[in-house]
């Protein structure tokens, strides 16, 4: 089999929303950026998993939490129009008062959405390499060497100074038997599917999400850790059967109803995580860190703000040279559910991708030789805000 060898200041493994924010990042930071990605479209969960709804930037009391790369990904998201969620009063210079009534949050079109963020990429000079698979990594003394990844022409090996591992699952901690932890109680199913028919375009979301204090009714009687070949057929399928049966029982009442778009890759929340030099908890609601490198709100309530602190993303003492972007950082499991969703994983994949670029500068080539202070001052310079005394 033909092998090809690459090598790059940042490998960027995973190319959904976390993929993109680190890669875009690392990119402008100067540095040598490969993003491999195993399906042929980038967004992950935000475009092939049909999870179309970028949730908000705000706290929901008129207070922007989320700048930078996370801003900058909403409005390309609807730059070439939205869908059900259009927040006026942000987007049009609304007053604080009227800010406060509505959330920052937008609905896009997944696949425009997808090639305008390929574009984003390919201008800032990052190399795509899609339709391949990451299956193996090689380490040295804690520090990954290499990853062996597989396409249409054989095996690719690349050689990076620094990787972010944006897989969702946190594959390449695994890979390395790093520090990880799973979510206890798994994922219930999800079946989400776009459909046309009386009423035009509509995004049909089967399966919510566990909203603590709410009651929300399961598709089937069990759940899923997203971890296991077999299993997750198991779900896929399951899945399929779901949007089948809503399909047949709509049409009794519009005949018109098509399916237009199932999902392409499988619809589930919380898997494996870095377990990380921080693990950031939901009682941490506006506590301040001092290497905070961003902020989210709680998308289920107004109220909540958290700052990010950067040792969410890293454990530097057992992996000096990968990070972690996206739902698969560091942080407890009622935690996980607020911060795995898009704009959270636009601010890490942020933090990540100039943390790795300004890590593989230096001569150790280690997380451990960067300073929080000179990270901050690069997210600071490219309009991140880090604290909450910053915003209110
Ligand atoms: C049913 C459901 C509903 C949701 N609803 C919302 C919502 O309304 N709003 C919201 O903001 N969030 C929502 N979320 C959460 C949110 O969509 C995701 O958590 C978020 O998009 C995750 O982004 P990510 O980049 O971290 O991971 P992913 O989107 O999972 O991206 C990981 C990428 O890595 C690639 N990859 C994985 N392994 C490899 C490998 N070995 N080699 C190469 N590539 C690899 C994958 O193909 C994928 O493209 C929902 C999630 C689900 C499942």
């Amino acid at each position: 089999m033909k092998q090809t060898v690459l090598s790059c200041d940042t490998l960027v493994a995973g190319g959904g929303i976390a993929g993109i924010a680190a890669a875009l990042a690392s990119a402008r930071s100067g540095a040598k950026t490969l993003l491999v990605e195993k399906e042929c479209v980038l967004g992950g969960l935000g475009t092939l998993g049909l999870v179309t709804i970028y949730l908000p930037l705000c706290d929901g009391m008129g207070h922007q939490v989320i700048y930078g790369i996370g801003e900058e990904l909403l409005r390309l998201s609807i730059r070439r129009g939205w869908q059900d969620k259009y927040p006026a009063p942000w987007l049009e210079g609304g007053s604080p008062e009227e800010k406060a009534k509505i959330r920052f949050e937008v609905q896009y079109n997944p696949h425009l959405f997808a090639i305008d963020a390929e574009q984003l990429l390919l201008d800032a000079g990052v190399t795509i390499l899609y339709d391949t698979r990451i299956v193996d990594v090689e380490q040295e003394n804690g520090f990954l060497r290499q990853v062996r990844a597989y396409n249409k022409g054989g095996e690719t090996v690349i050689r990076p100074k620094m990787a972010v591992d944006a897989t969702g699952d946190a594959d390449l901690f695994r890979m390395m038997e790093g520090p990880t932890a799973v979510h206890e109680a798994g994922n219930p199913l999800a079946a989400w599917y776009y459909f046309t028919g009386k009423d035009g375009l509509r995004l049909k979301m089967l399966g919510a999400a566990d909203i603590p204090g709410q009651t929300t009714a399961s598709l089937v009687n069990r759940r899923f850790s997203g971890l296991d070949g077999a299993e997750n057929s198991e779900m896929v399928i399951q899945s399929h059967r779901q949007i089948l049966n809503d399909v047949l029982q709509r049409r009794e009442t519009d005949p018109s109803l098509e399916p237009v778009t199932i999902p392409g890759i499988m619809q589930i929340r919380m898997t494996s995580r870095l377990d990380g030099a921080y693990t950031l908890d939901e009682e941490e609601d506006h506590h301040s860190f001092e290497d905070s490198i961003g902020m989210t709100g709680d998308w289920r309530k107004n109220g909540p703000i958290f700052e990010i602190p950067f040792g969410c993303l890293h454990n530097a003492a057992k992996c000096p040279n990968l990070l972690a972007a996206g739902r698969c950082i560091s942080v407890t499991d009622d935690m996980w559910d607020i911060s795995r969703v898009i704009p959270t994983c636009a601010v890490t994949g942020e933090a990540a991708g100039t943390a790795a670029a300004l890590a593989a500068a230096l001569p150790e080539e280690s997380l451990a030789a960067l300073s929080a202070d000179a990270l901050q001052e690069t997210l600071r310079k490219n309009g991140v805000r880090l604290h909450i005394a910053e915003i209110l």
